[in-house]
């Protein structure tokens, strides 16, 4: 047996790897550097781990999460692998201790937070004890437009360069331009050895549900996974507590979960969940981060996540076991208002709100898929796949059809009203309905006025979501909602282009009524 798999076995415990795992511990072993993106779970740890224990010298683990340092110390520690933490929650003994491990050249791991690369005095210690290699946790963190940025991560860079030794990084999820702003700030912009696995979950049911009425597709979704651990996300505080006492009405043991409550009330639910089997938590993202429950069996979203990425983290945390997971996601005209504004009015800089439209667009992309779930979302993060087979589009493959024509209409009434008015009204003109909004304005002597018919309310409800979904038009949060047509759709309007929509999301009543002209 080989070196690897000897210590896989002998110190981890573990008979085989996962996909990916034996390619980067041989590549950052070897001393290459590496950039290996790996979903939370995966098990990046062994990743740096056990080429720490086929290198000379020590490896500096930089990781902004401390609880889970002091994990990983004691888990090696129990291993016979001699690890250290400097961290601000140590106590002065074990610093000191620490400390002369280090310089009695006992260690291999030396875990650390980044703000210790604050102190002039570390990069010298460092030097002194023969680092070998740098492994960064979470490296996604020295990216200054994400979400987690940590300003001494871009210390890392200047460590390396002092030390001049290999460095591996692990960020938990990365789209192109963070991995692009990884490369720059932590590699000098030198391409490093770069892998993508592991962001299959093959075990978690992806499904998506035009949202009708939320409350009753919940509790029936609830209802068919009766005395089941699950988690249903909320995009608001008021709904989580509404939702979870219409989930205790109709017989569940549910709680309701947001950071506006106190800690303790949070910690109480958090502890709850862990022991308690079948427990629905109705939540706000702020549950989550510290749940480590393996047996979650379902996760539902009553709103759209803000992201691709949120909704990949927080569908992840279903079936940590490996047993078979449902999850099911809902999402219709007023999420994505609702998201777009969000982004609009963040104090966010301009370039970062233009990648959050741009998250939310490959959600909204997810959404609308034509084909595989999967294999749509594993695209994302640049992993390729082929149909699963067990997603809802794989068991039930769209109905498609050429809605140019539709789109045309539907571009058209926007543009002949201004850009000023919101679906409600642009549905009302194509369908000819006799409002006071239409009489006083006028509308009923526009040329669309009517010539909608082949769909009704909510057929066209259904194509305005699916424009939205491909960013064809975008409400406009300034202007209440109102519609604005985006670049992308104006070679649909002048007839350059065609384009195919999902017919099964459009109501079946309105799509089987013959064609009106
Ligand atoms: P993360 O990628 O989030 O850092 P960890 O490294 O903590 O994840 O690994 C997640 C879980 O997977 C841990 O419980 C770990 O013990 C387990 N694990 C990692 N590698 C293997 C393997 N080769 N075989 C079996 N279990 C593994
Ligand atoms: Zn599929």
């Amino acid at each position: 047996m080989d070196r690897p798999h000897a210590l896989l076995q002998s110190i981890f415990g573990f008979d085989a790897f996962r996909p990916g795992q034996q390619d980067i511990v041989e590549a950052v072993a070897s001393g290459r550097n590496t950039l290996a993106i790996m979903p939370t779970g995966g098990g990046k740890s062994l990743c740096f781990q056990l080429p720490a224990l086929l290198r000379d010298g020590v490896t500096v683990v930089i990781s902004p999460l401390i609880a889970l340092m002091r994990d990983q110390v004691r888990g090696l520690t129990e291993a016979g692998v001699p690890a250290g933490a400097l961290t601000s929650g140590n106590t002065d003994e074990e610093t000191r201790a620490v400390f002369d491990a280090l310089e009695a050249g006992r260690l291999k791991l030396l875990y650390m937070a980044p703000e210790r690369l604050a102190s002039g005095g570390t990069a010298n210690m460092l030097r002194r004890i023969g680092v070998g290699l740098i492994a960064v946790d979470e490296a996604h963190c020295v990216s200054q437009w994400g979400h987690d940025f940590r300003p001494d991560y871009l210390r890392i860079g200047e460590l390396r360069r002092a030390l001049n030794v290999p460095l591996a990084a692990f960020p938990a999820t990365a789209d192109a331009e963070t991995r692009a702003e990884i490369v720059t700030r932590l590699f000098d912009g030198e391409a490093p050895e770069t892998f993508l696995r592991g962001f299959d979950r093959p075990n978690i049911r992806l499904a998506f549900s035009p949202k009708d009425q939320p409350r009753r597709q919940i509790l029936a979704y609830a209802a068919a996974r009766k005395g089941q651990s699950g988690i249903v996300y909320c995009a608001t505080r008021a709904k989580t507590e509404s939702l979870a006492a219409a989930l205790e009405q109709a017989g569940h043991s549910a709680c309701s979960y947001h950071g506006g409550m106190e800690a303790q009330n949070r910690r109480a639910v958090e502890a709850r969940f862990q022991t308690e089997d079948g427990l629905i938590v109705v939540a706000t993202v702020a549950f989550g981060m510290g749940i480590d429950k393996p047996d979650i069996r379902w996760v539902a979203h009553a709103d759209l996540p803000k992201s691709i990425e949120a909704y990949y983290q927080e569908i992840g945390r279903a079936g940590r076991d490996g047993a078979p997971a449902e999850t099911l996601t809902l999402y219709g005209p007023d999420d994505i208002r609702l998201r777009r504004t969000q982004i609009d009015e963040s104090p966010a800089p301009p370039e970062r709100r233009a990648a959050d439209h741009a998250r939310l667009n490959a959600l909204l992309g997810l959404a609308e898929a034509l084909d595989c779930r999967r294999q749509t979302l594993l695209g994302y993060f640049g992993e390729e796949a082929v149909p699963c087979g067990h997603c809802d589009l794989c068991d039930h493959p769209p109905e498609r059809f050429d809605a140019t024509e539709a789109v045309r209409k539907a571009l058209s009434a926007m543009l002949r009203t201004g850009e000023y008015f919101g679906t409600g009204h642009l549905i009302d003109i194509l369908t000819g309905a006799a409002t006071d909004k239409i009489r006083e304005r006028g509308h009923d002597k526009l040329p669309t006025y009517g010539v909608g018919r082949e769909f009704d309310k909510r057929g066209w409800q259904a194509v305005f979501r699916q424009m939205m979904g491909r960013d064809l038009v975008r409400p406009d949060p300034e202007r209440h909602g109102a519609l604005r047509m985006m670049e992308a759709a104006r070679p649909i309007l002048k007839g350059e282009a065609t384009i195919e929509l999902r017919r099964d999301t459009i109501a079946a009543a309105a799509a089987a009524r013959p064609a009106v002209k």
